[in-house]
Parts: C-alpha cells; structure tokens; sequence
C-alpha cells in the first residue's frame, strides 16, 4: 500500500520540506507585490471564495454518492478519509489563490488584465475566441496528462503520494494533492497577468465551474450512466476512469481529457497486466 503523507519515509523527507515550505514563500511573496495590503485582501478574498463553494460541493456531492448504490468500487471496506481528502483539498485551494491574488490585484489596481467582459471593445470575434479557448484547453489538458506522468516517476513520486492516499476517494478528494502539484496544476491562473492573452469571462468562469464539477463526479466514487456514455464521446474523463487511477495507480493518467491516455496507451484495457493496488 503506498506510504499516507507523513515524513516517515526518509525517501519522502526532501518532498515533504518542500511541499510543507512552498506554500509559506508563495504567500510571503506578496510581500513584493505592488500594493501588499491588495494583494493580501485578494488573497484573502480568492481563498475563501474557492474554498467555501469547493468544499460545501464536495459535500454535497458526497452526501449523495455515499448513499447511491452504483459504486465502482463495491461497498467500502473502510470509511473513507474525509478529513484529510478535505485538508488537503483546502491547502490546494490556498496555493490557487496565492496565484489568482496576482492578476485580481493586478485589476483591482485599474490596470489591464488578460479577462475581458467586452469581446467588441477587446477587437475580437466570439469564434475567434472559443476556438483560441479550446486550442488552449487541448494544451492544458496535454500539460495535465504528461505533469501526473511525470509526478508517478521515482524522484517526483514523493509530490504526488499524497493524493494516492485515497485509494477509494470521495469528492472531498478532487483537488486533494500536494502545494508543489497545485502550483504545477494551477500555474496558468498567472497568464491571467498578461493583457495580450485574451481570456472571454463568461467562457473562462463557465469552464472553470465545469472543471471543478468535472472533478467532484471523477472522485465521488459512483458511476452515473449517462455521463458514463456521453462524455467519452467528447474525449473527456469519467468517474469509472479516473476511480482506476485510484485503484490501481500506473494507468489511466488523464485528468480531464482522456485523450493522452488513448494516444500514449496507458489504459487498463492497453495493460491488462497491471493489478489494482492492496
Ligand atoms: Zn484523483
Ligand atoms: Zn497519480
């Protein structure tokens, strides 16, 4: 059974120094911005407004799945690890806010952002705009697909374990791993900072609600049929796909496409060899 996160393991010890001190310097670099008091209440402000919705969702969706009786899983064998799938999810949070409290001071200070409201006044069409979106989702989606490939390797594994700890996860569990993955799964809030790279808010908030509810059902252990069905059509994960990373770690690496995992070959029906975990 991998190893729950602690320092215990001396493998795991420089992991542990750096995920426990990234999120203390990604805060203190506040300090540096160009207004600190903004920066802060922005910061302030992004982590209660991502945590509180992301946490009362996941228990939501929990409250339901835990009674339904589709699980993919079977019944539990122990109770799940709601506390710390809930920790862990708020400390992501934290690192995710650290990172938006950039570009939301940025346009608190009235100076230009990369989220525009007016696509007419930005002097860009609406196509234009949703396919540069689902151009950069593709990419987003390759980046999420080869980051995980490369946190399940020897030496990055350390920064990854954490979010294995939940070998049969609920959905307190969606966003539950380490700062260091948080900052390399949520790096792109920075491009935010860069006027140029136009971001549509209508399209960008729709997607981000999609992808925070995409994550609940992946985690939520239940399998919903006709999501089952028509997702996989579009190419994007499920629950019954992602619930086998969980249980078996070294396949079905995608996070929300499950494009990567077709092209590279690692899914379970590509290695039928592989065994679920202890
Ligand atoms: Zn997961
Ligand atoms: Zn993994």
């Amino acid at each position: 059974m991998l190893a729950s996160r602690t320092m215990s393991s001396s493998r795991y010890r420089v992991h542990w120094w750096i995920d426990a001190l990234l999120p203390v310097v990604l805060v203190a670099l506040g300090l540096f911005a160009a207004d600190p008091g903004i920066w802060y209440s922005s910061f302030g402000g992004a982590f209660l407004a991502l945590a509180g919705p992301v946490l009362a969702g996941a228990w939501l969706v929990t409250f339901i799945s835990e009674r339904r009786p589709e699980r993919i899983q079977g019944p539990r064998r122990r109770p799940p690890k709601i506390a710390a799938e809930a920790r862990d999810t708020a400390l992501a949070m934290l690192v995710a806010a650290s990172l938006i409290a950039w570009p939301l001071s940025q346009w608190r200070l009235g100076r230009p952002t990369a989220m525009v409201t007016d696509l007419d006044a930005a002097g860009i069409s609406t196509w234009t705009i949703v396919l540069q979106t689902l151009f950069g989702l593709v990419l987003l989606d390759a980046w999420l697909y080869w980051k995980h490939r490369l946190l399940h390797t020897r030496a990055l594994f350390g920064f990854h374990r954490g979010h294995h700890a939940f070998r049969d996860p609920t959905a307190f569990a969606s966003f539950a791993v380490g700062p260091v993955e948080s900052l390399l799964t949520f790096w792109p809030l920075l491009i935010l900072c860069i006027p140029a790279a136009t971001h549509w808010a209508p399209l960008y908030f729709g997607l981000v609600v999609g992808f925070v509810n995409l994550n609940f059902y992946l985690h939520c252990g239940v399998r919903i049929g006709l999501l089952e069905r028509t997702l996989p059509r579009a190419m994007i994960n499920t629950s019954a796909f992602h619930n086998v990373h969980h249980s078996h770690a070294d396949v079905h690496f995608g996070e929300a496409m499950i494009l990567w995992d077709a092209i590279c070959k690692t899914r379970l029906v590509d290695r039928p060899s592989t065994q679920p975990l202890a």
